[in-house]
């Protein structure tokens, strides 16, 4: 069996990520944070899709929960390993810098960004030995622009692109790719409350992205075609900016 591993696959892109990845064949460990609900749901649509996944609930924000979390899964499957792994977990807590608490700030750098060093470090050492795997974070277009009324999470954001293209240069000889993927305003739970009908003006091709065209990408860049691309973000914004 092969294993990938979709932080956040409860809901939104993550769970589109899920579902494009058992199309693709591979067993999904669905990681979430809290709604049991949904991620039974994804937990059905990649049966329906043709595949098997398994749920694994824990804080991608706790460096802790993370190695508890997915040294229990490595013990319980001790000939397997996890050859995708999709940093996709994030959230958003809006606001001027001047009313922005010190609480919002570090909830969204944790959630955001130490998760991919929390999560990625767990899986890495059985990539490099197997000498190929696969790594793809969920970046943003505000990590590349900066959006106002987003400095923790353009930071955030910013910090993953950079880091994404750290760790591809010290481990591309050993066969284990890693990209980061920078989507515009894409229709999930995490965009209810912006005024799409006025967003949208500004965006070339007039309208919010799918999670599905999210995970097309993702999946692209979890085959072993796109094994020659790594260090990269890749914008899918509609054309809003590149
Ligand atoms: P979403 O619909 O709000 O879903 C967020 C997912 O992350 C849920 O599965 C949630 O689990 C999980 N999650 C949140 N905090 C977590 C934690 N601490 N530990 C584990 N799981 C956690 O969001 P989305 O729009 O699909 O966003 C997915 C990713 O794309 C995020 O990184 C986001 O920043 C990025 N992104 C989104 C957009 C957009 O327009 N939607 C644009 C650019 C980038 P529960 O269900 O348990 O809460």
């Amino acid at each position: 069996m092969k294993y990938a591993l979709v932080t956040g696959g409860s809901r939104g892109i993550g769970r589109a990520v899920c579902i494009k990845l058992a199309k693709m064949g591979y067993t999904v460990i669905v990681n979430y944070m809290s709604n049991d609900a949904e991620a039974q749901k994804t937990l059905e649509l990649i049966a329906e899709a043709g595949s098997t996944g398994e749920l694994l609930k824990f804080d991608v924000a706790d460096y802790d929960a993370c190695a508890a979390a997915i040294e229990g899964w490595q013990q319980a499957h001790p000939d397997d390993y996890i050859e995708v792994l999709v940093n996709n977990a994030g959230i958003r807590r809006d606001n001027l810098m001047v009313f922005m608490e010190p609480t919002d700030f570090d909830k969204v750098l944790k959630t955001n960004l130490f998760s991919f060093y929390n999560v990625t470090r767990q899986v890495l050492t059985k990539m490099l030995r197997k000498k190929y795997g696969r790594i793809i974070n969920m970046a943003s277009l505000s990590g590349l622009k900066g959006l106002p009324g987003q400095c923790n999470y353009s930071a955030a954001k910013g910090g993953l692109i950079a880091s994404t293209k750290a760790l591809a240069q010290e481990i591309g000889r050993k066969g284990v790719t890693v990209n980061a993927v920078a989507p515009g305003f894409v229709k999930t739970d995490m965009v209810e409350g912006l005024d799409e009908a006025e967003l949208k003006k500004t965006i070339p091709m007039n309208r919010f992205g799918e999670p599905e065209e999210i995970a097309a990408l993702v999946g692209f860049l979890a085959s072993s075609e796109a094994g020659y691309i790594t260090g990269e973000c890749i914008s899918i914004n509609g054309g809003l900016y590149s």
